[in-house]
């Protein structure tokens, strides 16, 4: 055991709460580094259970498993943003939660987000809190149509969330968002959706990744491409974004944050979308496409390790696996040059990420 807040001694071991892929891939980076990790999920089948030390299956709000929990390791971190922030706070008594759990209640619920972005001068969508049916006239006719109302928590990869067009019934958006507490945000006419991972050691230091063009299919990331197809100085200003973010948050660990390009005139602005407090899809690149992954730079982060500076192996290309696209698997390990990474998930569902391939060309 190492005293809380002091660095991690090589045989330290990392508490990650959630068990899917990121946690997986979590585990597998800290490994490389020598470190155990402990992995807490209230999945039975998950997949990071396949590769740690030790594993707990448990509730979050299992008080006695999650003391247990906490007494095995030496720093707890995690690969899901919707921990309750109770199980976040009680373990936070017990060891060093990374990172700080105030930032999950920032980034739980889009309208708290998008306030703390508004609040450092960075550009969002225009937004308006809408907490019933009868918020929705006003704040159409403040924003304009089209307009996207989603729910303040819970929403993930386009779930709880509906376009309102022209001549759409707005109560019938209401409804089905299931009638929860939500915000309406201006449609972006974006040309392009970009996000920036980075990673803020203790010391405060921040390396960010290159810049990461994402292309969704039914809002899910269907591909990653690195280097995104902006203007230096449009990749600049979106990894300053980043960097700005992590400061204000004081924050530990690896982070994304989404954002639009959008054209204005002969320049471009850029909008942030979403933060998620946590290694993301869109850095999956750089396991094989940069000297350090989002997942090592993770670890060295919270284990109060110094950070690697990344550097790009060449252009890059992600393409996730979704549902069935799993069983192109057997293709996909024949392609000269392709990384196939697949994460060992029992059950084949529409949408749901089952793996990636990564190509990397050299520059
Ligand atoms: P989110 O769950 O907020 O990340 O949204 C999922 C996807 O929906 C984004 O990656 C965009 O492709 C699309 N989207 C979300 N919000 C907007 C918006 N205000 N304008 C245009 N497209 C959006």
């Amino acid at each position: 055991m190492t005293l809380s807040g002091a660095a991690l001694g090589s045989d330290g071991t990392i508490g990650i709460l959630g068990g899917g892929q990121l946690g997986r891939m979590l585990a597998l980076a800290a490994a490389r580094l020598g470190l155990k990790c402990h992995v807490y999920s209230p999945d039975p089948q998950s997949p990071a259970f396949d590769v740690v030390r030790r594993a707990t299956h448990g509730d979050y709000r299992d008080e006695s498993a999650l003391d247990s929990f906490a007494g095995d390791v030496d720093v707890v971190t995690y690969e899901f943003e919707n921990v309750p922030a109770e199980t976040a706070r009680f373990l936070a008594a017990r060891r060093p939660v990374l990172p700080d759990p105030a930032v999950l209640a920032t980034t739980q619920d889009r309208l708290l987000e998008k306030n703390f972005i508004a609040g450092l001068q960075i550009a969002t969508a225009p937004y308006r809190r809408i907490d019933g049916p009868a918020d929705l006239a006003p704040a159409l006719e403040a924003i304009g149509r089209p307009g996207v109302l989603k729910t303040r928590r819970f929403g993930y990869d386009g779930k709880g969330q509906v376009l309102i067009r022209n001549g759409d019934d707005p109560e019938a958006a209401w409804n089905a968002v299931g009638g929860a507490a939500s915000i309406l945000e201006a449609f972006v006419p974006f040309e392009r959706e970009i996000s920036v991972v980075a990673a803020r050691g203790r010391d405060g230091r921040i390396a960010c990744f290159d810049v990461t063009e994402n292309e969704h299919r039914d809002h899910i990331l269907k591909v990653a491409r690195v280097p995104a197809e902006v203007p230096p100085a449009v990749a600049a200003e979106a990894q300053r974004i980043a960097e700005r973010i992590a400061g204000a948050f004081d924050y530990v660990g690896v982070l994304a944050v989404e954002m639009f390009v959008v054209r204005n005139g002969t320049g471009h602005d850029v909008l942030v979308n979403e933060i998620a407090p946590r290694v993301h899809n869109s850095g999956h690149w750089t396991i094989d496409g940069a000297s350090v992954s989002q997942f090592e730079q993770h670890v060295r982060a919270i284990a109060g390790w110094p950070l690697a500076t990344p550097v790009r192996r060449g252009r890059v290309e992600m393409i996730n696996l979704i549902g069935a696209e799993v069983e192109e698997y057997r293709q996909w390990l024949e392609v000269p040059g392709a990384a196939v990474h697949l994460y060992g998930k029992g059950g084949i569902r529409p949408g749901r990420k089952m793996g990636h391939v990564t190509r990397v060309t050299p520059e």
